[in-house]
Parts: C-alpha cells; structure tokens; sequence
C-alpha cells in the first residue's frame, strides 16, 4: 500500500468512527427531546380528556365519551387512544389517521379527589422521531463524504508536499550515491523532519565519501603490499606454501612447484597430505605443531612423478588481528643432493683414513705373513713328515695364504698395489669370469645368463676391471644360495659410457643398509665367510677408472649393480 493511500486510508477511518460516534449521540440526545415532548403532549390531551370525559364517566354518559375520545384521536401523531375504567374496562377508544405500527406508549390516570378512576391511554406514532433520525443520518452522512473528498485533496496536497517530494529527492540522491557520485549527491532540503533529514543524509554522504577516499586509499596499499608479498613469494628459492585453518593449500609459490612437480593450479584446494604424501604435513606444518618453533626440520615428500625427495621445512602459524590462528605458512627446501653430496664426503674421508691405516697394516703383517707360508711351505717338502703333521701344517699353509688374501685386499683398497693402464675389452673379460664361476654355478644350481652389447674397449687396470666384476658376481652368487639366475648385460650409452649391470634373483638388500654396503669391513655374512671389503675395493678401484657404481634393490627381489666406466682412451686417475 503506498503512503499516500496509507495516510488517506487511517484519516479515512477516524473520520468514518469520530462521525458514527458524534451521530449516534445526536440522534439518541434527539430521539430523547422528541420522546420528552411526546410525554408532555400526551399528558396533556389526557389531562384535557381527563376533565372532559370525568363527567360523562360519572353520568355514564359514553356516547360524549366517545366523541371526545375520536376528535382528540385526529390528531396525526396518535395511532390510537383509549379510555379505561380502574376495573379495565374499556369505555371509549378510537383510532387515529396514523397507522404506523412503531408506537410510544403514554398512560395517564383520571382521579377525582384523590381516587384513580381510570385511565387514559395515548399510543403515539414513532414516525417523525424516525424520519427526523434519518435525516440526521443522511445529513451526516453527506458531511462525511464532503469531509471524505476534502480530505482526499488536502491529503494528497500535504503528502505529497510534506512526505513524497521529499522523499522523492532523497531516492533520487540516493540513486545517485549508487551510481558513484558521492561528491555532487546532495539531498535538497526542506522544513521540519524532512529537511533534518535530509541534513543528516548529506552529512552522511559526506562521511562516506571520506571514508570511502580513505578505504580507496588504504585498498591501494593493501594492493601495493599484496603485490610485494607476491614478488616475494614468487622470487623465494625456496618451495614455499600456505594452508588455511583446515589444512587446505591456498598459496603455492615457483619454487615449490619445481619441487613438488606440481603445478600451483593443481596443488589450490588440496590438503597438504595430498600433495606431498609423506609424513611432511604431521612433521613439519605449523597447524599441527602450533607450540613449537619449527626450523629446519628434515622430512621427506614424494614427488608428482613419484620420487622421493628429502627437504628441509621451516614453518609458522599465521594469525588473525586477535590472535585466533588462521593458517600456516611452511617453506621447505629440496636437500636431498646436498644430503648425498654430505654422506658421500664423509665415505670418502673415511675410506682415505681407512686405506692410509690398512696400508700401514699391510706392509706390517705382509712380510710375516710371507714368511709363515714360506717356511710352512718348506716344512711340507719334508716326507719324514707324519700324516697329523702334514695336516696341521697344511693349515697354517692354507690360513697364511687367506691372511695374505685379506692383506691383498687391503692393498688393493688402498690402491698402493701399483695400477697399469691400457685397452680391454670389457665383454671378453665377462667372459673369461663366466668360464671360470660357471663350474662352482652349476653345482649350486645358478645360471649365468650373458648379455652383452657392441662395447669400445676402454682405457682400464684388465686386472682391476676383471677384479670388480668377479666380486660382484661371488657376491650374486652368495645371495642366490642355490637355484637362481645371474645375468650379465653390457651396453654402450647414448652419455658415452659403458654400463655392466649385474642383476641376481639372491635375497636382495635390505634399504637401510643399502648406504652402508660400500663401506670397508661392513659385511652382513657370518665371521670367517666376508671381510666386508669386496664392495669398498670395488668402488676404489670404479672410482679410479673415473667411473661410478650404484645399486638397486629391494628385499625379496634381487639386486643389481651397475657399473658405468668411460668408453674410450680416456686416462683416469
Ligand atoms: P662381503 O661380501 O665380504 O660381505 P662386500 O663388501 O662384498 O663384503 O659386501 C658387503 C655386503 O653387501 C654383503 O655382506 C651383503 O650383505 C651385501 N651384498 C653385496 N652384494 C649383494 C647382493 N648381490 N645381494 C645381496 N646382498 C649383497
């Protein structure tokens, strides 16, 4: 419902009941007067009939009465009039020329000297008090509609000067707030309440429009540092990403990308779990370590492309301006060369101080050693020997020479057992060791499966080289125990390399001590079985020929080793 009609509707309505009111207090205040003027007529027609008729009642003379009685009765307002005795009998009555049916009633007594004869009935008719009532109604009525149609005009002249012009102007400015222009949007003024209002709403305007420089203001600073935090961001070396209160990615920087292998797009939305799969998120993410600093702390991640990486996280809480804990922002760096780069120096430390010590050693134990075979030696040749004799000497004959072995070995491994350098053929040497394993093979019930490739010759120690690939294959053969299959390959790379890889079907190697097997005198067999030496001479001397030598395995599975020697005349070491 509009205001206009609103309005006209609520006055409509006070006039409509103020009026009901007014006229049914006049037309009852009327009705009384007409009633009261009726009494006092009608008492004073039985007054007059009273006396005329009292002698005719005490002459019984009813006729006169009866005359009486009709002329009185042709009065218009009387509807009929009676005369009755004190005993009810009725002795005259006459109808008047009105017969309206809605009557006033009037009985008055006829007394003489202080006892009622009779009485006089008056009955008049109600017409004129209705008719004089209705036209009180139709009256007001008719100052109800003029009032109504006054009321009408001077309602739409007062709302709409006092209320819709007004408010009008005010929609208006408020149009043109919306549409931006703070500046010029002033509401025009009026009098009273409205042009108050319109005072507070240009003020307001004007606050807004402070305010709003303000906020533009402070937005473009807010951009300003957003867009530095970003280049930040972006510029860190270091994988970088932040997560909400739910754990949920929602900033993922280059850097981590690079790392991760996943895109920024990819990673948004995701849990930390999900992107980098390992225990990173439990470890090292500041929502779930919120007591404790976190720097530097080493976990792992696996790659989109599946790779395990080792990284070094440090991360941190991010708050809200009252201290409620809103996300947390982790960076993390890939160490995982860096770790290998460390294990590797301290390998080669290590294996420097072992092979200066064991070189020592062996010049010390050599000679002897020598010495003890020598003589033992000697002592066999002597046929006064008894049978228990020749046995024992036998075996400080056999436990010399293993001794000497082992010396060898730690000659080798400190490499001081003087290397020479010229062209083998890496298949022919694979070979010669297949023909010389292939009886101690078949008893066990080990195949030796050669595949070997077009190879250059390349630039090596024959005896070293053939060294390395008996040993990987003793250490095949070892872990198969009985019934396996060994195989051989050689390839020459596209890198300009040539590869033997070693592959067995043995027990495989355990990965936590896949570091720790290249080691000098890390050995997992039974005492008297390895030296643990094997693998560290094999490396030595790989590494001399400016090769290297990995391995692969997992347990159950078998191992393979893989050699990768230069082609060619190159010269090493
Ligand atoms: P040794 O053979 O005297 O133990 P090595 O240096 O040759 O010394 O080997 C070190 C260790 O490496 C072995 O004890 C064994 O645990 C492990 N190893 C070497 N080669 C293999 C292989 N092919 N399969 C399983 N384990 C192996």
């Amino acid at each position: 419902m509009s205001l206009k009609r609103d309005f006209y509707v609520r006055m409509s309505l006070i006039l409509t009941l103020s009026a009901i009111i007014i006229i049914s207090v006049v037309i009852r205040k009327q009705r009384e007067l007409l009633l009261e003027d009726m009494r006092d007529k009608g008492e004073s027609i039985a007054r007059v009939l009273s006396t005329v008729t009292m002698d005719s009642m005490l002459t019984y003379d009813y006729g006169t009465m009866e005359r009486y009685v009709r002329q009185v009765a042709e009065n218009k307002d009387i509807v009929f009039l009676k005369i009755i005795r004190s005993d009810g009998e009725v002795l005259a009555e006459a109808k008047g020329t009105n017969n309206n049916k809605n009557i006033f009633l009037s009985v008055y007594p006829i007394a003489v000297g202080g006892s009622t004869l009779g009485s006089v009935e008056v009955s008049f008719s109600m017409e004129r008090v209705d008719a004089i009532s209705r036209k009180i109604i139709i009256s007001a009525i008719a100052f109800i509609l003029i009032v109504h149609a006054i009321g009408l005009a001077v309602n739409n002249a007062i709302v709409n000067s006092l209320v819709l012009r007004p408010i009008s102007a005010l929609i208006e400015t408020t149009r043109r707030i919306k549409e931006g222009g703070l500046k010029d949007s002033t509401a025009s003024g009026s009098r009273g309440e409205f042009g108050e209002l319109a005072t507070a709403f240009n003020d307001m305007a004007a606050s807004l429009d402070r305010n709003f420089e303000a906020l533009e203001r402070s937005g473009k600073e807010v951009q300003t540092a957003k867009n530095k935090l970003e280049a930040i961001v972006q510029s860190l070396a270091d994988g970088l990403f932040v997560s909400n209160s739910d754990g949920l990615i929602v900033s993922f920087n280059r850097a981590a990308e690079d790392i991760s292998g996943y895109t920024e797009h990819e990673a948004l939305g995701l849990h930390c779990e999900e992107v980098f799969k390992t225990r990173l998120c439990a470890d090292a993410c500041a929502l779930h370590n919120e007591d404790k600093t976190i720097r530097n702390k080493e976990t792992g991640i696996i790659t989109k492309d599946g790779r395990r990486r080792l990284v070094s996280v440090s991360s941190a809480i991010i708050r809200d301006s009252d201290g409620k804990s809103i996300g947390g922002v982790q960076t993390f760096r890939d160490i995982t060369d860096e770790k290998q780069r460390q294990v590797m120096l301290c390998q080669s430390e290590k294996l420097a101080a072992i092979g200066q010590m064991s070189a020592g050693l062996a010049h010390e134990i050599n000679n002897p050693l020598g010495n003890i075979l020598g003589y033992a030696r000697l002592l066999l040749k002597d046929d006064a020997l008894t049978s228990g004799q020749r046995e024992k000497i036998g075996i400080i004959a056999e436990q010399a020479k293993k001794g000497s072995g082992v010396v060898q070995g730690l000659l080798d491994y400190s490499r001081q057992s003087g290397a020479v350098r010229e062209a083998v053929a890496v298949n022919r040497v694979i070979e010669d060791i297949i023909r010389l394993l292939q009886p101690q093979a078949e008893k066990s019930g080990t195949k030796i499966i050669p595949a070997l490739g077009e190879l250059p010759d390349i630039h090596a120690d024959p005896k070293q080289i053939e060294q390395v690939i008996f040993n990987l294959a003793m250490n095949a053969m070892h872990a198969i125990g009985r019934d396996g299959t060994i195989r051989i390959e050689t390839a020459n790379t596209a890198a300009g390399k040539v590869e033997i890889r070693v592959n067995d079907t043995g027990t495989g190697i355990p990965e936590e001590i896949q570091g720790r097997i290249f080691d000098p005198f890390f050995t997992t067999k039974p005492v008297g079985k390895g030296t643990g030496l094997g693998l560290s001479v094999c490396l030595g001397i790989i590494k001399d020929h400016g090769g290297s030598i990995d391995v692969e395995s997992s347990i159950g599975e078998g191992a393979t080793f893989i050699v990768r020697l230069p082609a060619g005349e190159e010269r090493h070491g």
